[in-house]
């Protein structure tokens, strides 16, 4: 079969083929412990769970608006409201099926061919395929890693052309869990207005923030209106409510262009699944007992991240990595484990998968084939015993690093 253009650079995504991998030889009998899986380990509160149940019960099974209920949409714009403090039109807010179809759907409508889109680097690996589903550029950007990567003006200045047209930024990151502050991401968004680049910004992690100084992550929704160009805002329930398979994330921007991401969702999917959104809608509606759901699931990642932090410096004192304050990865340098057979992260990864049955996602899927990606979005018991199983491969003479 001869296949389109449209596809001819599109790879398949590393993250979920690790899992599924991972999976497979479990279900094989294997022994394996995923540390690839990018969702929550937590089930959906039953709150939010009931939500759906009732929907699909009171017969919300048929089609909806595309870009979601009225009153989800609605909901969504007043959750808005309370992070960044200011007014938002709810029907700049477009419902799909998870943030990632949100993405996809401002990465097909705003860049097309000749356009180059500046994307934040370590990057989630799905967005500079995006970028070339809609046959645009992506150009991976990466600070300095002495600042865990995050990026500044000097950097993008240094990436940017008379081509491009957007910059892709993850705060809190997948894969790093660096966060951008309020004061860095307000020069950032400068920037992008100055230039007239459009600014996505994913926030799908901003309620997982290990930060004392502030509830959650900075959102450009809180920075002034006159530091901020066209943008489009991603988030979703995914990851800050467990519900990585209801598929419900949301794009917010100005109404003109929601109503072409809507267009263009109108032909692709139509709207997210209806119990999906009745669930989403419990969610969003009662924003104190989201509040206090959210708060107790960031509350047990971040005492997870302490406890891996310092497993790390116990058992694999010889790697170094980026301190996360938010999301829940760790993104860990492992060239110092590099050797004939095994020289890159995909090879490493492999190797570790064999020999210790711990699954981690290789760096090159997120632009820097010197580190793994690791998830603690699970639990302690078994985040230690993986890392002990990491340390005894690593440490052991057979290994010969
Ligand atoms: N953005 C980032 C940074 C992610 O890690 C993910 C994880 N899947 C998504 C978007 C997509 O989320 P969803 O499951 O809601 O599609
Ligand atoms: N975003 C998660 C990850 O990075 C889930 C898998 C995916 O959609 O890529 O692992």
């Amino acid at each position: 079969m001869k296949f389109s253009p449209n596809i001819s650079r599109l790879e398949p995504s590393a993250t979920i083929a690790v899992s599924t991998l991972a999976k497979r030889l479990r279900a094989e009998g294997r022994d394996i412990i995923d540390l690839s899986a990018g969702e929550p380990d937590f089930g959906t509160p039953e709150w939010i769970s009931e939500g759906g149940i009732e929907g699909i019960r009171s017969g919300a099974t048929r089609y909806t608006p595309v870009s979601g209920i009225p009153e989800l949409r609605r909901a969504i714009a007043g959750y808005l409201e309370s992070v960044g403090g200011k007014p938002v039109d709810w029907e700049g807010v477009v419902v799909g099926a998870g943030a990632k179809q949100a993405l996809f759907n401002a990465a097909f409508a705003l860049f097309g061919p000749g356009d180059e889109v500046l994307i934040g680097a370590p990057y989630w690996t799905s967005y500079p395929q995006m970028v070339v589903l809609a046959r645009a550029e992506p150009i991976p950007v990466a600070g300095d890693a002495d600042r865990n990567f995050l990026l500044t003006k000097a950097d993008l200045d240094a990436a940017c052309t008379e081509r491009t047209r957007g910059l892709i930024l993850c705060s809190p990151s997948n894969p790093t869990g660096a966060v951008y502050t309020l004061e860095e991401l307000r020069e950032i968004a400068e920037w992008a207005k100055e230039k007239d680049i459009v600014l996505i910004a994913d926030e799908i992690y901003r309620e997982i923030y290990f930060g004392d100084d502030r509830p959650c992550a900075p959102s450009i929704l809180e920075l002034p209106a006159e530091s901020v160009g066209p943008y489009v805002l991603i988030d979703g329930a995914s990851k800050c409510f467990a519900m990585t398979g209801w598929r419900i994330g949301f794009s917010y921007t100005e109404v003109e262009v929601a109503k072409k991401l809507g267009a263009l969702q109108s032909h692709a999917t139509s709207n997210a699944a209806t119990p999906s959104q009745m669930a989403a809608l419990s969610a969003y509606s009662d924003l104190e007992r989201a509040r206090e759901a959210k708060q107790e699931m960031a509350a047990t990642f971040r005492g997870r991240r302490d406890k891996v932090v310092s497993l790390l410096q116990e058992l694999l004192p010889q790697l170094s990595f980026v301190e996360p304050m938010g999301a829940f990865y760790f993104f860990i340098r492992v060239d110092a484990l590099f050797r004939d057979g095994v020289s890159d992260s995909t090879a490493l990864c492999s190797w570790l998968l064999e020999e210790s049955g711990v699954a981690m996602v290789p760096g090159v899927a997120f632009g820097d084939d010197r580190f793994v990606r690791v998830s603690f979005a699970t639990s302690d018991e078994l985040m230690e015993s993986a890392l002990r199983r990491l340390a005894e491969v690593v440490g052991s003479p057979a290994s010969t690093v």
